[in-house]
């Protein structure tokens, strides 16, 4: 698809920028934001966003130290609307003696950058900064409006991050794009799993260590109740069952996994409490928050049938569950995202259907307005998500930046533009 006089000015100005967008990446992944530990990136990531001459350019916050960075860039009519997001809170580095650059490094070994949370989910950050700061440089005024989103505490599920700023109406646009996605950028997402994360609490009864045999080990209880689950374990994560979006079909698959086990005891005494802890992925249109504890809630009574000792209650944690999507195939949104991939690479992305497995918190977008549309995309070609070594490639960022800019400007429509774009090096005002 052939690129417009306008669209080459602004392609070329992302080239120029090739340096800058590395460098700032380099800079994001070498602060540490946990999960609950966002502060320091937050404020860096206020004051970066400020040199990009957005609009109310601001910290928001549900409570102290958990900073959602939020700006807007205002078009000439304000139609329509598109919040552009990413999440920056990451997981932990785990063993950091399993890095071969160092988590928080930041390294570049040829075409890769390498540090933890760079392809989850910090790499669209700079692309979606310098996408409009390309836009604003070669003269161009969009009619449509951008609120740009870049939240905490999406690996806890949300709460303190997009379901907050959604809850507030800060991201009342008529679109939503999850800057995300960092594959190939061959598909496109439209739909993501559910989230239930549940706490099983095993009772036993404390005894001094030497009078063991009168206790009750919860650990011990807790170690049956995981050998049981591990059955359903299978039994789920083998469940595929597919979901309409539009009149697309997605396969959706479910996820079922035994991720935090914790007995409590000072050491010199028989553990009488432990906690299992399940996170598990849920199929829209076919499982809920509560088909997903009633199936843990019969494992546990078969054990207290067959066993008069065993005692465990199951709740779900409503800090961490997240709500699933579902989005149409025929949105504007999809087509002008179709159309720009095309003109930078060359290929129409196509809707991705599944296997699906993951959930995010784009779910609040769509559970508080279910009719508009979303898309999550971007080309990071990373990998290691989670684990060590996880890197984007900067050829990845570059793309990304240069389908935003043109996402942006389809989407959005161009108000206004310079009468002579022979004079590319003029500059933002
Ligand atoms: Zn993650």
């Amino acid at each position: 698809m052939p690129l417009s006089v306008l669209e080459q000015s602004v392609i070329k100005l992302i080239d120029q920028s090739r340096d800058e967008i590395v460098a700032l990446m380099q800079k994001l992944v070498q602060i540490p934001s946990y999960s609950g530990e966002e502060k320091e990136k937050g404020e860096f990531l206020v004051k970066e966003a400020a040199k990009f001459n957005l609009d109310d350019v601001r910290i928001v916050q549900q409570i102290v130290d958990r900073p959602n960075v939020m700006g807007h860039y205002y078009g000439k009519t304000g139609k329509p609307s598109l919040t552009v997001y990413a999440h920056y809170d990451t997981v932990p580095a785990g063993d950091i003696t399993k890095w071969t650059y160092g988590p928080f490094s930041g390294a570049i070994v040829g075409n890769r950058i390498y540090g933890r949370g760079v392809n989850d989910h910090e790499f669209p950050i700079p692309p979606l900064l310098f996408a409009i700061k390309a836009i604003k440089d070669a003269g161009v005024t969009l009619n449509g409006d951008i609120v740009f989103a870049f939240v905490c505490d999406e690996e806890f599920g949300g709460h303190r991050g997009m379901k907050y700023v959604v809850d507030e109406g800060l991201c009342d646009t008529d679109y939503l794009l999850y800057a995300g996605g960092g594959g190939d950028g061959k598909t496109m997402g439209i739909a993501s799993n559910g989230r239930g994360y549940y706490r099983i609490t095993v009772k036993g009864r404390t005894q001094h260590t030497g009078r063991n045999d009168q206790g009750l080990n919860a650990a011990v209880q807790g170690a049956k109740l995981i050998l049981r689950l591990e059955k359903l374990r299978h039994e789920v994560n083998n469940r595929r069952l597919k979901f309409k979006a539009g009149d697309v079909e997605i396969e959706g698959r479910a996820r079922f996994s035994i991720n935090l086990v914790h007995a409590f005891t000072t050491g010199n005494n028989v553990p009488d409490i432990c906690t299992v802890q399940i996170d598990r992925r849920l199929i829209p249109q076919h499982e809920t928050f509560e088909s997903g504890q009633t199936e843990i809630q019969a494992i546990v009574d078969e054990l207290k049938t067959e066993d008069p000792e065993f005692d465990a209650e199951v709740a779900w944690n409503p800090e961490r569950w997240m709500n699933f999507s579902v989005s149409v195939p025929d949105s504007p949104l999809v087509k002008a995202l179709q159309r720009s991939v095309a003109k930078v690479l060359g290929f129409t992305p196509t809707i991705a259907t599944g296997p699906t497995g993951g959930s995010s918190d784009h779910g609040w977008f769509n559970l508080k307005y279910p009719d508009r549309p979303f898309v999550s995309y971007g080309i990071g070609r990373g990998g290691n998500t989670h684990t060590y070594n996880e890197y984007v490639t900067i050829d990845g960022l570059i793309d990304s930046t240069k389908v935003y800019a043109l996402l942006m400007m389809d989407l959005l429509g161009v108000a206004q533009q310079p009468g002579r774009l022979s004079t590319t090096s003029s500059s933002s005002k």
